[in-house]
């Protein structure tokens, strides 16, 4: 019985695409492990996703000049945040876990989730200055991108034409999830759905669900604590973190590299996993 929340924030024009049927079927499998599933259907509620004056009500602290960041930390503070904001961070709020569910756009999120991202994790809710990476305020919960690709897994590879998996996928999984906090779970990755048999199709979808009966057991991606790096002076790792690691053959991270090989499979797989 897990009795944990999830969200799924989906973002697929079409029911008959394979991203729908991913959803559905993480959807069928946590709730049959008794999740709680909230869904964030993000094309279906035809999500804003562009960021502007209009995301807080009232009055703009500096109307001649609106400062995004600044006003809607203002207003995530006195509670005058728009409506669509509210209500998709309260579903945040209640998740245990966070799914995002999308097809891989020009490297990133569809523009859809990513303007998702920008408008939800607002200054103060998702991050702050004193609360990020480690300390950010989502350090109890856990996120993973299970995506699906047009290229070829082979094309992610250190060798491959569009690089390395690691390398693209540390934006996303550092920059924005790890940055509020989130423990970041193995990414779910369905290369070259539409150009794979059937069976192979079927083969992903029952997969994802075996997962799934056991997400919360699963260990968190490793990324270096915020108290590794000195933080009274543009934080930059410690001398004596950097100094311990010296004779390591890789760097710690993809970015944290310290000018040595990238950790193989670090951004794909937590550390030591047999996964
Ligand atoms: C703007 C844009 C940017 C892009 N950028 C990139 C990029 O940077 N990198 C990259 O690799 N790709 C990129 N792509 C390609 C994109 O990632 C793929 O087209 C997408 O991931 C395919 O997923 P889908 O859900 O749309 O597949 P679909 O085409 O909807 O589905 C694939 C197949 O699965 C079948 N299917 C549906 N449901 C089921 C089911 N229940 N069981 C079995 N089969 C089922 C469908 O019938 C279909 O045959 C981009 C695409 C666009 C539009």
């Amino acid at each position: 019985m897990s009795g944990k929340t999830a969200l799924i924030a989906f973002a697929h024009q079409e029911r008959t695409s394979f991203n729908y049927a991913m959803k559905e079927a993480a959807q069928a499998a946590l709730e049959k492990k008794d999740w709680t599933v909230l869904v964030s259907d993000l094309y279906e509620m035809k999500f804003n996703a562009v960021l502007s004056r209009d995301d807080i009500t009232g009055e703009p602290k500096e109307p001649n000049h609106f400062k995004y960041g600044a006003e809607t930390l203002l207003a995530w503070k006195e509670g005058h945040l728009a409506k669509d904001i509210e209500e998709e961070q309260k579903k945040v709020e209640k998740a245990d876990l966070v799914i995002f569910q999308f097809p891989l756009h020009w490297f990133g999120f569809p523009t859809i989730m990513k303007g998702w991202l920008e408008r939800v994790f607002s200054s103060g809710f998702a991050y702050g200055a004193k609360s990020m990476f480690s300390e950010g305020p989502f350090k109890h919960k856990k996120v993973l991108l299970s995506f699906t690709t047009g290229g070829l897994e082979s094309m992610t590879t250190p060798r491959g034409i569009t690089g390395d998996i690691n390398v693209i996928l540390w934006p996303l999984q550092n920059g924005i999830l790890h940055f509020c906090g989130f423990n970041v779970l193995a990414p779910q990755i369905a290369y070259t759905v539409a150009h794979v048999t059937q069976e192979v199709r079927v083969g992903i979808l029952k997969s994802w669900e075996k997962r799934l009966e056991t997400i919360w057991e699963e260990e968190p991606i490793r990324f270096l604590p915020i108290q590794d790096f000195d933080t009274s002076g543009g934080y930059v790792l410690k001398k004596e973190v950097e100094e311990a690691r010296s004779a390591d053959k890789y760097g710690p991270t993809v970015g944290q590299h310290l000018g040595k090989p990238l950790p193989p499979d670090s951004q794909v797989k937590p550390e030591g996993s047999g996964l």
